[in-house]
């Protein structure tokens, strides 16, 4: 049977009480699904309204299943050619833009020593512009971030003896330059 005779029929069979509202709501459901109108992991409101049933069957019987299929057809080839375009490709972890070099790690030559070069982990699978953000971001701002401070020195006074001691030396230190 052709879909529009099928929705014809299952709306006949229910308006003429042949079969109960649900019982045409799932056959609807099905008919639709094999035109490929309803995607397989949906499912109709199987409690709706007879006049919101009738809008549905109405629609249905109005669609050109030919059209359909070759929109349909359309959409695939439109999807193989994204496919065969991307093929090989890989999407970057981050910009999740497809690329055909991801990255999961760099060799950073440091600044100014031309002979080392850093292995510089990446946090996923960057593609290239990813990677010099990535850089740009944590590795070279962390690399020019000020050192630690010195840790901390706390002064004791000396004590007077040690002044004393001090001052001798001093002493000492001043008439040794002297005599020189
Ligand atoms: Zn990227």
């Amino acid at each position: 049977m052709k879909f529009n005779e099928e929705i014809r029929a299952i709306q006949n069979n229910w308006t003429t009480n042949k079969i109960s509202k649900r019982t045409a709501i799932i056959e609807f459901e099905q008919a639709m699904r094999e035109l490929g109108l309803i995607p397989q992991d949906q499912w109709l409101n199987y409690e709706m309204d007879d006049k919101e049933f009738l809008d549905l069957l109405q629609k249905a019987e109005a669609v050109n299943p030919v059209e359909i299929k070759k929109l349909q057809a359309k959409i695939r080839e439109e999807d193989d050619a994204i496919m065969e375009e991307y093929a090989g490709w890989k999407l970057c972890h981050h910009c999740h833009k497809p690329m055909a070099t991801l990255f999961t790690y760099v060799n950073v030559q440091i600044a100014g020593d031309s002979s080392t070069k850093e292995r510089i982990q990446l946090d996923v699978p960057r593609c290239g512009p990813c990677v010099k953000e990535y850089l740009d971001q944590y590795v070279f701002k962390t690399k020019s971030r000020p050192l630690p401070t010195q840790p901390l020195t706390v002064e004791i006074p000396m004590s007077p003896s040690e002044l004393e001691f001090f001052q001798f030396y001093e002493k000492q230190m001043r008439e040794f330059n002297n005599d020189k």
